[in-house]
């Protein structure tokens, strides 16, 4: 009975773990790699064999979860795939998006390698294969206990990210082994205080949890201070009449958006608003799917639809559907323009960008994260001239960026839902930078867990691991180590390290002979520490 790590080792995206029995293999995720992880794993082929996977159960629709499946299913997967009803209907968003733009990109490619004499390229995939795995969907209620294959056993439970988010409890037992096995996979886990979903459930028995670590090292801003600053921006770009870009995910964030706009107005209704604008098809057919199911959204949200006020439609809001729309929506002088893609990367925010960028009484609001390599990086970055759609565009605009708005826990959130599991409890922690993971191992340790950060390809042993004494230090694989940029936090870990070794050496029978190899390197080791500790003396004194 094993745990095999196959993607969010060390790093956020390509989730993808499988369970594997004498009996039968499960997969938990198939998802994508994405921003910097993206061309590290290019062409990356699945490194084992699709046509021997029993299920697959997916945590929730983001694309870092699911985006594979449709290449699983190219690849000859022919089983289940478990989720909630909810994530069933937006992954079928998310995976028709996908195709579409690897079919574009690959038609683009193909265009360029013409020219040179090279073969076309073919997209990972496309709708037909989307269809099959649209015909492989098997939603199921929360928080019912389903036998999906004999001998194993799951329940999805509230995760609080997006809409029809799930941890996922397994019971997993073997044949001619009578012991059963619980793990947990968190999946991805939203704050306590969550806006739009309810908070994560909290789950009371594990003998392995999968957690996952994207701020294992970091705390957000309180939801008061991000209204309060979201409130600040939104009133400095309305004393212009000009437009108001919100580059923005359509999945979750941009309902958030419009919700907190909702708010922003009943706040301020004496406030003159100009139209507000969510210029995305997909961003419709999203929050379409999120009105739908009012049942699993917040007690605040639930409330306000049973009074008929629908969150996410403030006053004088318009979608807008065809390109027609949207181009109107570029002749108009004023409003708040909601569009994707989150990190102006492609889709209707190019245009909108293409066409106000130049003009100083532009304002740009940036709610989600840039990663690096993106168009919106460069312009939080303070990029003076860009390139859009094959034009140079002056950028004149004004930005404001709101780090507030995130649909994950942060470290508190972590171990608050963490420290709900019995000691006896094993984290392994994954979807996490090496630093975040690495923290949050710590953290987990420091409350009296086993923690463990393992890389990519690692399997767990999960009747031997059950069977094993829980270890004092977090078991962080070297690959890992090995991929952390050093900074100041990095200091406990390798004095940490350094316990970890001393404790070694006293357990260690050495005998005579040795004393003259061990003994001068311990001197000098000594001398080394005794220099360290005078210098972090030194850097407490000047600070
Ligand atoms: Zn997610
Ligand atoms: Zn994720």
């Amino acid at each position: 009975m094993k745990l095999k790590i196959h993607g969010a080792a060390g790093e956020v995206t390509g989730s993808n773990y499988m369970i594997d029995t004498n009996s039968f293999k499960v997969l938990v995720d198939c998802g994508f790699h994405q921003g910097q992880d993206e061309q590290k794993h290019e062409g990356e082929a699945f490194n084992f064999d699709p046509t021997s996977i029993d299920a697959l159960l997916l945590t929730h629709a983001h694309i870092d979860h699911s985006g594979r499946i449709p290449l699983l299913v190219k690849e000859g997967f022919k089983g289940k795939i478990f989720c909630t009803y909810a994530t069933s209907e937006l992954v079928e968003i998310l995976w028709r998006d996908s195709a579409r733009l690897m079919g574009e990109e690959a038609e683009w490619r193909t265009r360029k390698n013409s020219r040179k004499g090279l073969p076309p390229v073919e997209p990972l995939y496309t709708e037909k294969e989307v269809e099959s795995s649209l015909g492989l969907l098997s939603p199921v209620p929360y928080d019912e206990m389903i036998e999906i294959i004999q001998g194993f056993k799951v329940r999805f439970r509230e995760a609080g990210h997006i809409l029809g988010s799930s941890i996922i409890e397994t019971w997993i037992s073997e044949n001619n082994v009578d012991k059963t096995v619980k793990v947990v996979f968190s999946g991805d886990l939203g704050p306590h205080d969550g806006v739009i979903e309810k908070p994560p459930t909290l789950i009371e028995d594990a003998d392995f949890v999968l957690i996952e670590s994207t701020y294992g090292d970091r705390l957000h801003k309180s939801l008061q201070d991000t209204r309060s600053e979201f409130e600040e921006a939104l009133k400095e770009a309305l004393q212009t009449s000009a437009k108001v870009l919100v580059p923005t995910f359509v999945v979750d964030r941009a309902q958030r958006v419009l919700y907190e706009l909702d708010l922003f107005q009943k706040k301020n209704p004496d406030l003159k608003m100009p139209k507000i604008y969510l210029d995305s098809p997909m961003g419709i057919k999203v929050t379409e799917i999120y009105s739908k199911y009012i049942p699993l959204l917040s007690r605040e949200l639930k409330e306000m639809f049973l009074k008929g006020d629908d969150p996410f439609e403030p006053e004088n809001f318009q979608f807008t559907r065809s390109s027609d729309e949207s181009r109107a929506v570029n002749e108009e002088v004023s409003g708040i323009i909601l569009a994707g893609s989150g990190m102006c990367s492609g889709g209707r925010i190019m245009h909108h960008l293409k066409h106000n960028l130049y003009k100083p009484d532009t304002h740009v609001l940036f709610v989600g994260y840039q990663a690096y390599g993106t168009l919106g990086r460069r312009l939080v970055d303070g990029a003076k001239e860009i390139r859009i759609a094959g034009e140079d565009v002056s950028v004149k605009a004004q930005f404001h960026t709101l780090n507030g708005f995130s649909a994950h826990a942060d470290r508190n959130d972590l171990l608050e839902w963490a420290g709900n599991f019995p000691k006896k409890a094993r984290f392994i922690v994954v979807h996490g930078e090496p630093k975040s993971a690495q923290a949050l191992a710590m953290g987990l340790n420091d409350k009296g867990y086993a923690a463990q950060v393992p890389a990519l390809n690692d399997t767990i042993d999960l009747l031997a691991a059950a069977e094993e004494k829980a270890v004092k230090m977090p078991v962080i694989s070297q690959k890992i180590i090995d991929s952390i940029e050093m900074g100041p936090q990095d200091i406990m870990q390798m004095l940490a390290a350094i316990t970890q070794k001393t404790d070694e050496m006293q357990r260690l029978n050495i005998k005579s002979k040795d004393y003259a190899k061990i003994m001068p390197l311990l001197v000098s080791a000594k001398t080394l520490l005794e220099t360290a500790a005078s210098l972090g003396k030194d850097v407490k004194k000047s600070a």
